[in-house]
């Protein structure tokens, strides 16, 4: 039995290496001069493999596709994918939200990992395919240095963003060519762009706080740090908020920066420091509750000067400033580009795939495993296991067939 996988990323050497130490006459292309560009990148360069975590607490991390992924994660779960790279030589840790790291603190390491598990198929780097057809029972694979006949195919070509690591977006093209439909592609996990001028306060860090979102109706809202950027926010909470408002055509945005605080709480707060001090400036009354360099950017929004004297300050205009740290409102202008994205949401249509298998339900003998498939996770080592229990069902699928043959 012959096997083409397209792409060497993290989903198709995990294939590649399965189904070859299987007896299986393996080749994997990809467009690139060496495999796993973008693994390379992942984690800041740390590669953050998976989460330790059990498989309930992985599908909930799940943005879409968990119903899809319950089988898979099944037969190949968080700690499967740790044992491996054991197995492999591989030490790893366990770090802070349960995310698994190299001990190495190298994604080449795992990259290296990856390629020794693979040794034994044919890598066929600098050829990238260009077309991929049907002939009877078999596939054409066409590349850009030769065209080649398969009993299967895999397509293992990542999403869209990033697309100096290769993954350009060719598997949606060829999903296409063969009748699939490929749920429209939107950035996921990526920083958002504010139409406030905020390049003043670039790299400026807000911790502890909540940013919540009205998306088309729905609230969504997330506690913990994020930071501006040149035109935006970005950092934890902003790449989590962005995952589930990708979609939406109405955004509002809001920064909740005392949510331990309610509402009479927070003006009592207010009240005390403003008696505290009367004859403070309003700035400097305002430092206590916010970072320096954020107060110009607040009291620009407030439409109040920053050298007014605490005890000018009226009860109305307190009361707008405790609304104010409790919805303060950004000017949302959109998602960063799909290339800044960390992950592709959508893609190849689910309901065309077999999720115990991942074979097409339109060909027989083609697959789809990794970032390509409509299914994509928060952050946390979450997307990379998509990859290895994709692989997993796929290889454990093939392998079964080629035994039965
Ligand atoms: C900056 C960044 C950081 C990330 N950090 C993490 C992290 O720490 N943990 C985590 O879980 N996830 C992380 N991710 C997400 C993770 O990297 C991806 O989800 C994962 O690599 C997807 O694996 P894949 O095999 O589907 O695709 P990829 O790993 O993208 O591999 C696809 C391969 O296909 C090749 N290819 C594409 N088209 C063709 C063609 N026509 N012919 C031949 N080859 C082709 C490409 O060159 C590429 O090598 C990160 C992503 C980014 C961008």
């Amino acid at each position: 039995m012959k096997v083409a996988i397209v792409g060497a990323g993290a989903s198709g050497l995990f294939l590649g290496g399965l189904l070859s130490n299987s007896e299986t006459e393996v080749t994997i292309f990809d467009g690139n001069e060496k495999c796993g560009k973008k693994i390379f990148i992942t984690g800041k360069g740390r590669c953050n493999i998976t989460n330790a975590c059990d498989n309930e607490t992985y599908l909930s991390n799940i943005v879409n596709g968990e119903k899809f992924m319950r089988s898979a994660i099944s037969k190949f779960t968080p700690f499967d994918t740790i044992n491996f790279f054991e197995e492999q030589g591989l030490a790893v840790k366990v770090e802070r939200g349960n995310r698994v790291f190299p001990v190495s603190d190298k994604s080449s390491d795992v990259i290296k990992a990856l390629e020794n598990y693979c040794r034994n198929a044919e890598i066929k780097l600098h050829e990238k395919v260009v077309a991929i057809k049907p002939q009877s029972d078999k596939f054409l694979v066409k590349t850009e240095k030769s065209s080649y006949t398969f009993d299967k195919v895999v397509i293992a070509t990542g999403g869209k963003s990033y697309s100096a690591t290769g993954s350009s977006g060719d598997g949606y093209k060829f999903a296409k060519m063969l009748g699939h439909n490929v749920v429209s592609l939107v950035p996921a996990l990526v920083p958002i762009e504010l139409k406030d001028k905020v390049s003043d306060m670039q790299g400026l860090p807000l911790k502890n706080v909540t940013l919540y979102a009205v998306a088309d109706g729905k609230k969504y809202s997330f506690f913990g740090e994020m930071l501006f950027t040149d035109i935006g926010i970005t950092g934890p909470i902003v790449l989590t908020m962005s995952s589930y408002i990708n979609r939406a055509k109405n955004v509002d945005l809001y920064i909740d920066f005392k949510p331990a605080l309610s509402e009479e709480q927070l003006d009592a707060r207010l009240l005390r420091e403003f008696e505290a001090g009367k004859n403070k400036t309003l700035f400097n009354i305002l430092r206590t509750l916010l970072p320096k360099n954020f107060i110009k950017f607040f009291l620009s929004k407030a439409e109040l000067n920053e050298q007014r004297q605490a005890n000018s300050i009226t009860v109305m205009e307190r009361r707008m400033l405790k609304t104010l740290l409790k919805h303060f409102p950004l000017a949302y202008k959109g998602l960063y580009p799909i290339d800044a994205g960390v992950v592709t949401s959508g893609g190849i249509d689910l309901k065309d795939v077999n999720p115990s298998s991942m074979e097409s339900k339109i060909h027989k003998g083609l697959y789809f495993i990794g970032e390509v498939l409509d299914v994509d996770c928060l952050t946390g080592g979450f997307n990379l296991q998509i990859a290895f229990s994709t692989a997993y069902a796929c290889g454990q699928a093939i392998i079964k067939e080629v035994k039965n043959v």
